[in-house]
């Protein structure tokens, strides 16, 4: 039987396991969910290019409202113009939205990761940090943006909450939240750290692949059996 969340619920579940089994009904079904998506994607890493931290922080702070493949398009020439916090942070803002147009909303972008830049500068000696609280405090920054870095440039356990983690985590009935910080805390409560920014990234692969916003694929979705809405497609 699938759980459902109480009306009200506390938000805690507590960890424990018997005989190696999750004794929570949902942190269990999540467990199955995440062996599942395991063996679909073994292999995950973001598809932002980069060579550094700076230059995942800025390519993900770009990759707001379109597509990685649109920002990976524009983050070479950007970042052989300029390679560094430094360099940025003293371009003219003209020149940074004729590199970054095609991303679009690229006045607001390019205001941003300039301002990024200089904050980086200015607070943290033109690297970037390596804690969420100091991310989040960065121009253009949010926690998503903030659990990418972390994850992939640092390895630090992060839970990426984006469109498509938020859309899933609802239809898998992992949550009763919509909002993503609340998403991000129950994510984080049945899953194992070790597995936050594995399991974010497999969920937005399969977003992207099955559970598509609009038509999920549900006659061939490989967690049909463990989701409350195995025929959201009539399939
Ligand atoms: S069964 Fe359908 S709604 Fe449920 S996770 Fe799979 S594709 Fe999404």
């Amino acid at each position: 039987m699938i759980f459902k969340w109480p009306r009200k619920h506390t938000t805690h579940i507590p960890f424990g396991k018997c005989n190696g089994v999750a004794m929570h009904p949902l942190r269990n079904r999540t467990d199955k969910i995440r062996k599942i998506l395991r063996s679909t994607y073994p292999d995950v890493k973001t598809a932002l290019n980069h060579r550094n931290p700076f230059e995942l922080l800025i390519a993900t702070i770009l990759s707001a409202q379109t597509t990685d493949r649109q920002v990976n398009s524009v983050t070479g020439g950007l970042f052989q113009r300029f390679p560094t916090a430094n360099h940025l942070a003293a371009a003219p803002l003209h020149e940074i939205e004729d590199r970054i147009r095609s991303t679009g909303f690229f006045h607001n972008k390019a205001r941003n990761i300039r301002a990024c830049a200089r904050a980086l500068e200015e607070r943290h000696a033109g690297r970037v940090p390596r804690r969420l609280e100091d991310l989040t405090k960065l121009p253009g920054v949010g926690r998503k943006t903030a659990n990418v870095v972390l994850g992939a440039a640092f390895g630090i356990p992060g839970m990426v909450v984006d469109t498509h983690v938020k859309r899933l985590a609802g239809r898998l009935g992992l949550t009763p939240h919509s909002d993503p910080v609340k998403i991000e805390y129950d994510l984080m409560q049945i899953v194992p750290k070790r597995a936050w920014n594995a399991f974010g990234l497999q969920l937005i692969h399969f977003g992207r692949d099955i559970c598509h916003a609009r038509k999920p694929a549900c006659p061939a979705c490989p967690l049909r059996h463990l989701c409350p809405f195995p025929n959201k497609t009539g399939g």
